[in-house]
């Protein structure tokens, strides 16, 4: 069984009425997804990442606000807390530092990235850390403000071996996508083959980043089995073994999921 480990239902089923979640998490079932967590990135869609764990047992949830929206939306450190307390929510974020997006709010976004690590922290709970042309200043806020026993994991990851290296120090995880299966992705399938399985998470980011044969269309939770098959075929293993490693790594991590 795989996991989804990163997806954004709820922009998934919006963009159309014809999808809803029980289809798309059945769709994921067939190519052998049993579980997903889907992850908050503003007050607007909070609420509704939370309702979906709660309808279904096999659907995680996170609590934050996305380093693009850190700019216009300040969370309090107790607001945050007082979220992670929702029995659906499994980790704290996505936050991060994307300069890519937004070099200009880079100060907002710090002061947002270290209230969500601080929270992150106190609850106990894992952070989803988005980075992007900020490498520096993200490593440097985890090394001051990281819980290195709750950690995390660098969802998306797209930046150099050296980086994850120094995340898995921090006892992070870093997640790969459908990135990794680009013709232009040469240097992160790379990095895909130096780290440990143990280390390594998959997801979809879906509906964005939709893997290979899909690519530009949109993403959903079932495509991960074309990420996982991708890491398998850059190590050289047997995708059952990148599947049961993969699953087993998000349940170590994201202590308070539980296989439904
Ligand atoms: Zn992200
Ligand atoms: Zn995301």
């Amino acid at each position: 069984m795989l996991v989804d480990s990163h997806c954004h239902l709820d922009y998934l089923t919006s963009a159309d009425a014809a999808w809803d979640v029980t289809a798309l998490l059945e769709r994921a079932r067939c190519q052998g997804v049993g579980h997903v967590l889907t992850v908050a990135v503003d007050g607007a869609n909070q609420q509704r990442v939370l309702e979906h764990a709660r309808r279904h047992a096999n659907v995680f949830a996170s609590a934050g606000i996305h380093p693009a929206a850190a700019a216009s939306e300040r969370i309090a450190g107790e607001e945050l807390l007082a979220l992670a307390d929702d029995p659906g929510v499994v980790a704290i974020g996505e936050t991060g530092l994307d300069y890519f997006h937004g070099a200009d709010t880079a100060e907002l976004q710090q002061q947002s990235f270290v209230t969500h690590l601080r929270v992150a922290a106190r609850a106990g709970l894992p952070v989803i850390v988005h980075t992007r042309e900020a490498s520096d200043d993200t490593l440097r806020l985890m090394r001051q403000h990281a819980d290195t026993g709750s950690a995390g994991v660098m969802h998306c990851f797209t930046e150099s071996l050296a980086m994850a290296r120094a995340a898995i120090e921090l006892n992070f995880m870093v997640s790969f996508s459908g990135i990794i299966t680009f013709r232009s992705a040469a240097a992160l399938r790379e990095v895909v083959r130096e780290l440990p399985l143990e280390r390594i998470l998959v997801e979809t980011d879906s509906p964005y980043l939709a893997p290979v044969p899909h690519r530009g269309q949109r993403n959903e939770p079932a495509y991960v089995s074309l990420v996982a098959a991708a890491v398998a075929a850059i190590k050289g293993i047997a995708v059952e073994e990148v599947a049961d490693t993969t699953t087993a790594n998000f349940f170590r991590l994201f202590r308070r999921a539980h296989p439904a």
